[in-house]
């Protein structure tokens, strides 16, 4: 990318195509390059409290399978929760067997998407974890009708993995852009009160973060695509006030505050999703200790009654079908 004098930017692409923009707007995920290229940072935004400790949930197994003999079809969702993980298994519709599949080759069976925490005493997941990895962790950590084990499982025949479609490794980790609005070459007003600019020095081109390019955080309920499109739909709405705005100023760079103010409520939001993914999995990851030997009873079981008690209230659904939902922080 390169500032020129009117504060459009050249992007080059792979194939030596360049485009000149007024507003180039990152929306190229986690490793995003447009945020690299403009300098801007991305760090974990610590907040000190029990959300950034570590938790037994910190690496995860995602992974489609099938199954071998009879037990490839006809099992429901099911997910279990243990002290030092958990796990899920989902079945997908049939009608997606085709963009599953790998190498265009034919899946006939029931395909199932199971998820795992890996608890870090295991050691480093291994790259596109194998057959065996994975049924390690069904049999560990699953439900025992699925487990490979005939000693556990209460039907004749125990199930085991027959193939994997894909499978991958992740740690969840969070991060946040320094800032989701600047200009190439620096934006000088950064940290000036909202609407206090009236600077039209030289600035570089617009630089806009959207989705993963500007926030990452654990899988945890959910929040990342949802945050992301939200950063989309509130950005048209800047980018339209922008260039009505910039239309009967001398510079653009008079209008920015409205970008500005635009990067910071995001930045807020990111926050506020970052801080509610964390504290659930500080909650639902939380090791398996005696509260105290006046109360011998582990953390993780008081966590589990509290959550068995709390969902049988109507409000306390409702709460978190809110918090989930997103609407409260547009
Ligand atoms: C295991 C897991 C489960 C999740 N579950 C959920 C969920 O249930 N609900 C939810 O809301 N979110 C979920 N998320 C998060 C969600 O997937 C992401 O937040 C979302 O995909 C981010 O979208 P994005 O468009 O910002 O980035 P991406 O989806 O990463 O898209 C970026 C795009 O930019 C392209 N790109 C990158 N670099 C360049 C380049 N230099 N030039 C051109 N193109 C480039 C990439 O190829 C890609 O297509 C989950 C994430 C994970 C890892």
């Amino acid at each position: 990318m390169n500032e020129d004098d009117e504060n459009l930017t050249d992007v080059t692409f792979e194939d030596g195509k360049t485009i000149t923009a007024k507003y180039v707007i990152g929306a190229d995920g986690a490793r995003s390059v447009v945020r690299r290229m403009a300098g801007i940072g991305f760090t974990d935004p610590k907040t000190g409290e029990k959300g950034d400790r570590i938790t037994n949930l910190d690496q995860m197994v995602l992974a489609d399978v099938v199954y071998e003999g009879k037990h490839n079809n006809g099992m429901e969702f099911s997910g279990t929760m243990s002290p030092e993980s958990f796990f899920l298994c989902v079945p997908l519709p049939n009608s997606f067997n085709d963009f599953l599949a790998k190498n265009g080759q034919e899946v006939q069976d029931q395909i199932y998407r199971i998820g795992a925490g890996v608890p870090l005493v295991d050691g480093e997941i291994p790259h596109s974890p194998s057959k065996e990895y994975l049924q390690n962790l069904v049999d560990r950590f699953g439900p025992t009708f699925l487990s490979s084990n005939a000693s556990v499982n209460p039907n004749p025949t125990p199930v085991r993995i027959k193939e994997v479609i894909w499978s991958t490794r992740f740690r969840t980790h969070s991060a946040i852009a320094d800032k989701t609005f600047t200009r190439l070459g620096g934006d000088e007003l950064q940290g000036a009160p909202v609407g206090a600019d009236k600077i039209t020095t030289k600035h570089g081109g617009i630089i806009l973060l959207v989705g993963d390019a500007a926030h990452i955080h654990s899988p945890a309920g959910g929040q990342g695509m949802n945050l992301g499109i939200r950063d989309a739909v509130f950005l048209g709405e800047a980018l339209v006030k922008h260039i009505n705005a910039s239309a009967s100023q001398p510079s653009s760079v008079d209008a920015d505050y409205i970008l500005r103010e635009f990067g910071e409520e995001r930045h807020k939001r990111a926050l506020e999703v970052i801080a509610l993914t964390k504290n659930m999995l500080s909650f639902m990851g939380m090791p398996d200790k005696k509260i105290s030997w006046l109360f011998p009873i582990s953390a993780t079981t008081v966590r589990d009654w509290v959550m068995w008690l709390g969902f049988k209230f109507s409000f306390m659904q409702a709460k978190m079908a809110w918090a989930m939902s997103g609407l409260g922080r547009r």
